[in-house]
C-alpha cells in the first residue's frame, strides 16, 4: 500500500490532475482542499444524500456502489490515486447517486462544492475534461447495469423453467391420483344409490338420514374428481372441440332448472335479459354447458341468501375476431379484490379465508377446489373467446358484487338465425 508522504505537495500533486488550470487558481484550490484519512470500510459518500464535496483519491482505494434493493447493493467501480469522483451529484447540484466506502486505509483530497464549481466555470477546458470523466462513469455504469440485467433475466428464465417442470410434475401427480381413485368412487356411488332406495333403507328413517350423507359425500367427492380431471384435460392436453349449433337461451335453461330448488331455497332472484333472437353459436355444446355452469355455481356460491343474479346476453358486431355474443353474469355478492381478477382463473386459486369456506357446493361461501375458472376459461378460450372478471372490490359486509362476462365469436357457418 502506497502512503502519503509527510510534506504532502498539494500544489504538485494537483497539477497534472487539473492539467491546464492558471497557477494563481491552483493556489487557490491548493489552500483550500482538506486532506482526510479513511479506514477500510468507512462511508466517503452516501447514495441518497446531497453532494457538497468533490473528492480526489491520493493513496488507497475506493469502492462505488449502487443500491438494488434494501439489502443489496451492486458494485460499479474502483477508484484509485488521482481519481475524482462525487463531482457528478455537485454538478447536478442533487443527491449522490451512489455510495463510496474506502476498500483499505485511504487519504482524500476533500474540494468544497463552491470551490469545485469557481475553478470549474474559470477553466472550459478542465470542464469538458470533467464532463468525458462523468459520462465514461456512466457509461460504464449502464454497460454493467445491462449485463447485471441480462445475468438476472437468465436466472429467472431459469427459475421458471424449472417452475414449469415442477408444476407439470404435480398435475400429471393430481391428474394420475384423480384417475386411479375415480373408478373405486363411481362404484361407491353406484352402489351407495342402490343402497339409498333399498326398502330396508327406506323404511327406517335413521338409515335414510345416514344413507343421504354418504350420498352427498360420495358425490361432492365425485364432482370434484371430474373437475380435477376437466382441469387437467384443460391445461395438458387442449380440448378438441366437437362443433354443432348452440342455443345459448336452452344452456341456461338447462342450468337454472338444475339449481332451482337452491335458487329457491336460498331465496336468490335470477334475472335474464337479451335472449331473444340470438342467432346459433357453432360449438361444443356439453363444454360450453360446463363452463357456465361453473359461472352461475359461483354466482350462487358467493353471493348471500336474498341477493339477485343477472344474466345478459347480447351481440356485439364490431369486436376485433368479427360478431360475437357476449354473455354477462352479475351478482351482488362478495366481490373480488382487484388483485385477484386475473388469479381467479389459475387452477386451485382461492380468494379470501378459505379455512372459513362452509361446505356443500351450493352453500354461501361453498367450499370447492379452486378449478371452476380455470376449466371455464378453458372451454372458452378453445372456442375462439375470452372471459374475465369485473368487481368494485371484495368486502363480505358489503357484498359489492361481480360480473363475470363471456365473449365468443359467432362463426360465418352456425349464424343461424334462431
Ligand atoms: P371454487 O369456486 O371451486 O373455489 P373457482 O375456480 O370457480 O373455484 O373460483 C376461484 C375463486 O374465485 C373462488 O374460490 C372465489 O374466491 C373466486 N370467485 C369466483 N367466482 C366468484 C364470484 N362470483 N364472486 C366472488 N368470488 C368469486
Amino acid at each position: 500500500m502506497q502512503s502519503t508522504p509527510l510534506t504532502f505537495d498539494t500544489k504538485e500533486f494537483l497539477r497534472p490532475l487539473l492539467f491546464g488550470l492558471p497557477e494563481e487558481d491552483l493556489d487557490l484550490l491548493a489552500q483550500k482542499v482538506v486532506m482526510r484519512r479513511f479506514e477500510t470500510e468507512a462511508v466517503i459518500c452516501r447514495e441518497g444524500e446531497p453532494g457538497e464535496h468533490v473528492y480526489i483519491v491520493v493513496d488507497g482505494w475506493v469502492g462505488i456502489y449502487k443500491r438494488v434493493d434494501d439489502r443489496t447493493e451492486r458494485h460499479i467501480h474502483t477508484g484509485g490515486p488521482g481519481e475524482f469522483f462525487g463531482e457528478i451529484a455537485v454538478l447536478r447540484e442533487g443527491a449522490r447517486s451512489a455510495t463510496v466506502r474506502a476498500t483499505e486505509p485511504t487519504t482524500l483530497l476533500e474540494i468544497d462544492k463552491d470551490t469545485f464549481l469557481s475553478i470549474l466555470g474559470r477553466s472550459p477546458s478542465l470542464g469538458i475534461r470533467f464532463l468525458m470523466h462523468a459520462t465514461t462513469r456512466w457509461m460504464d455504469s449502464d454497460r454493467q447495469s445491462i449485463e447485471a440485467l441480462q445475468r438476472a433475466n437468465q436466472e429467472l428464465t431459469g427459475a421458471l423453467q424449472r417452475l414449469e417442470r415442477l408444476d407439470r410434475t404435480k398435475t400429471d401427480f393430481i391428474q394420475v391420483s384423480a384417475h386411479e381413485l375415480r373408478t373405486p368412487l363411481a362404484a361407491l356411488l353406484g352402489y351407495t344409490q342402490m343402497m339409498e332406495k333399498h326398502t330396508t333403507v327406506q323404511d327406517d328413517p335413521e338409515l335414510r338420514m345416514l344413507m343421504n350423507g354418504i350420498l352427498t359425500s360420495t358425490q361432492r367427492l365425485h364432482r370434484v374428481f371430474n373437475s380435477i380431471l376437466d382441469a387437467s384435460r384443460v391445461m395438458n392436453e387442449g380440448l378438441k372441440i366437437y362443433r354443432s349449433p348452440v342455443s345459448i337461451p336452452v344452456i341456461f335453461h338447462g342450468i337454472l332448472t338444475d339449481y332451482a330448488t337452491v335458487i329457491d331455497e336460498r331465496k336468490l332472484t335470477v334475472e335474464m335479459s337479451g335472449l331473444q333472437g340470438l342467432p346459433f353459436l357453432s360449438a361444443a355444446p356439453d363444454l360450453l354447458t360446463k363452463a357456465f355452469h361453473y359461472l352461475v355455481n359461483n354466482a350462487i356460491k358467493y353471493t348471500p341468501d336474498g341477493g339477485t343474479i343477472t344474466i345478459t346476453v347480447k351481440t356485439l358486431d364490431d369486436t376485433e375476431q368479427g360478431a360475437a355474443i357476449e354473455v354477462a353474469i352479475r351478482d351482488t355478492g362478495i366481490g373480488i379484490a382487484p388483485e385477484d381478477l386475473d388469479l381467479i382463473f389459475e387452477k386451485f386459486y382461492r380468494t379470501g379465508q378459505v379455512a372459513l369456506h362452509s361446505s356443500g357446493a351450493t352453500n354461501f361461501r361453498g367450499g370447492g377446489p379452486g378449478l371452476g375458472l380455470t376449466i371455464a376459461r378453458g372451454v372458452i378460450e378453445a372456442h375462439g373467446g375470452r372471459i374475465w372478471a369485473e368487481s368494485p372490490g371484495y368486502s363480505e359486509a358489503e357484498c359489492p358484487g361481480s360480473t363475470f362476462y363471456v365473449r365468443l365469436p359467432i362463426t360465418a357457418q352456425a349464424s343461424v338465425t334462431s
